[in-house]
């Protein structure tokens, strides 16, 4: 079968036809970053704007290079939830369009399944498994045990690790370095720390050590460093423009805080989901999402993988990040569970959607 998916639920118009066995034949991308780096974050009305101009030439663009016509399309997948209500109407609506212009069926996805499921097209990862989804907006961990059947874990009790590394960049003023004039924020810091000459000069303190339990906590790491910075720029007698001496080193020692934290998180995750008989013989973490790009965060969930005796996988970093890839795999995966499905009638946006059974009271002890 051949599906065809679409992502619009942020401020990166995807597309992709991705068939049955897991082969991607064309894909689009119109992302909307660098219009949004003068903003300092995302500004709903723009991304709204422009998913409506590229929504078209998305869809063309993917079909076009898979040499595909719409009228030979199984189906349409279009992620309704979460995320910005007004974009993902974007993509909602023009999927309703096409679904009554070309009699097609409309697959309903869920963005943070499609991060997660995605994996499954690069590997082979049976259920159940862990899914550690770190990104611009979310920080969760879930036990996947279907396609379908997700159960939240634990999910952050203030802000999402992509949003606070982007805040970071910004106060840090890595942007006014050339190098990273055009980077994703976690990028930036990560490449910065990789030139550190003391990593250990800044230690971090580890947050929720206490709280047994899956949660993630990012604004104290982020409060750390904003002091830090003040100190260093007191020291150094920096106003306004200029960067401390020490910012490579204080990059290393946040990324270090940030990774050592979310790995510290998904061992909690592993260790409930055994003693709760969720997860058994094969044990399988899936690292996805924006902020799973970043090669030492991950490298630091291997070094609990390999504690746990667990696999450790993440798509390939492109697809790591919003795209329309996932979504139509999403749709794949469940047309191969329910082939007779038609979902035409109850698409829905639903913009603050959770993801999947929450037991996130259970992880507690
Ligand atoms: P969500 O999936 O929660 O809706 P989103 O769609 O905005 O959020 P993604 O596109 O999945 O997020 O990820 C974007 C985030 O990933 C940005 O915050 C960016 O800084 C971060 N990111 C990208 N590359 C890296 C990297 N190498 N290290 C750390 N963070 C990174
Ligand atoms: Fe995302």
């Amino acid at each position: 079968s051949l599906v065809l998916g679409i992502e619009t639920s942020c401020d990166d118009t995807g597309c992709a036809v991705v068939n049955g066995a897991g082969d991607l034949l064309g894909e689009s991308l119109f992302s909307q970053n660098v219009r949004h780096l003068r903003y300092g974050g995302i500004n709903p009305t723009i991304a709204h704007e422009l998913h409506r101009d590229n929504i078209g030439k998305a869809v063309e663009e993917a079909l076009e290079k898979a040499a595909i016509k719409i009228s030979n399309i199984d189906a349409i997948a279009v992620t309704v939830k979460p995320g910005l209500h007004n974009s993902l109407e974007v993509g909602v609506r023009y999927a309703k369009h096409l679904s009554r212009l070309h009699n097609k069926t409309i697959i309903p996805i869920h963005h943070m399944e499609a991060h997660a499921l995605v994996a499954r097209m690069y590997y082979n990862i049976p259920f159940p498994f862990l899914a550690l989804l770190v990104s611009g907006g979310n920080s969760l961990l879930a036990a996947v045990r279907d396609v379908d059947d997700f159960l939240l874990l634990g999910d952050t009790l203030d802000n999402a690790p992509g949003e606070v590394m982007d805040k970071v960049a910004r106060r840090m003023k890595l942007r006014d370095l050339p190098e990273y004039s055009q980077t994703a924020g976690g990028r930036a810091i990560e490449l910065a720390a990789k030139n550190a000459n003391k990593p250990d000069m800044f230690e971090f303190p580890l947050p929720l050590v206490k709280l047994r339990d899956c949660s993630f906590s990012f604004s104290g790491l982020k409060d750390y460093v904003e002091r830090k910075l003040k100190e260093k720029e007191i020291e150094h007698k920096i106003i306004g423009d200029g960067i401390i001496p020490e910012i490579n080193n204080l990059c290393a020692g946040f990324l270090h805080g940030v990774a050592e934290h979310i790995a510290h998180r998904t061992e909690r995750a592993a260790l409930f989901c055994e003693f709760k008989k969720i997860i058994t013989s094969s044990k399988n973490i899936v690292v996805s999402g924006g902020v799973a790009c970043n090669d030492y965060i991950f490298e630091s969930i291997k070094v609990i993988g390999d504690k746990r005796g667990y696999k450790v996988y993440r798509p390939p970093p492109r697809v790591c990040t919003d795209n329309g890839i996932m979504i139509a795999w999403n749709g794949l995966e469940k047309l191969k569970k329910q082939p007779n499905v038609n979902i035409l009638n109850d698409v829905q946006v639903d913009a603050y959607a959770k993801l999947g059974k929450d037991i996130r009271n259970e992880v507690k002890d």
